[in-house]
């Protein structure tokens, strides 16, 4: 990380078209960013992209959106969670395409908190659509939350929500997308400095994913220089990876 390098804080690696080049690009460009994937059968191979390149932190997930069809996969999400410090995507989608599975999603998403917390020193990278109060239910009445490091990914919750993920020690990743809506704006600006991270979503919905634009259009809106900003962000994913590491 450091001066000269940004980070992605929730990046589809797995998902482009040549994902062993883009693993190594993340290395030659020092873009420290968490691989997540969305089926727990993409772990091994995330594995061993990553194997031998630090700025890649595999992450282990089971994406909402999946769960209806992967459900079966629950048992090795959570076996392999033993040896993931990073877990995501993971969450809930109550979107009306995703809404006939929100209870199993829900009971899913319980297990993998409740397990994070037990482990201790997980960071999860969570997807929130339409669902936020779920979510903070869930981790707010994990037992052992204490272990659980939750970053909100793209968080779109209303401002009552948004005050209840601060007071539960929610971290978020914020990517350009959201810096175009203006309801999403107002919420970045109130993000606290020392909870703020930067994400690409791509190649899903992020697009090309340019870092460097999103640290620019987030010093405007914070009216800060972008130094700034890319310094306190980085230095705040340097301590969430951190947590991990130390567990
Ligand atoms: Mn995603």
């Amino acid at each position: 990380m450091g001066s000269d390098g940004v980070h992605d804080f929730h990046c589809h690696l797995d998902l482009m078209a040549d994902p062993a080049a883009e693993y190594l690009s993340r290395q030659k460009y020092r873009v420290t960013t968490l691989a997540v994937t969305t089926t727990p059968r993409a772990w091994q191979q995330n594995m061993s992209w990553a194997d031998g390149n630090p700025w890649t932190k595999p992450a282990l997930g089971l994406h909402p959106e999946l769960v209806e069809q992967a459900h079966r996969e629950v048992g090795l999400m959570l076996d392999l969670m033993s040896e993931a410090h990073f877990i995501g995507e993971i969450g809930l989608d109550g979107s009306p395409q995703h809404a006939s599975s929100l209870d199993l999603q829900r009971r899913v998403f319980r297990e993998i908190v409740l397990r994070a917390g037990a482990l201790g020193g997980r960071v999860l990278s969570i997807h929130s659509r339409r669902a936020a109060t779920q979510v903070l239910d869930e981790i707010e009445t994990c037992p052992t939350r204490g272990g659980v490091l939750a970053v909100l990914h793209w968080f779109s919750g209303s401002a009552s929500e948004f005050a209840r993920a601060i007071s539960l020690g929610c971290w978020f990743s914020v990517n350009g997308s959201m810096l175009s809506s203006a309801r999403s704006r107002s919420m970045i600006e109130a993000i606290p400095r020392d909870v703020l991270l930067i994400e690409s979503d791509a190649p899903l919905r992020g697009g090309k994913g340019d870092l460097r634009s999103t640290l620019s259009r987030l010093s405007e809106l914070l009216g800060l220089p972008s130094s700034e900003i890319e310094a306190a962000t980085d230095a705040n994913a340097t301590r969430l990876l951190s947590c991990a590491a130390l567990a």
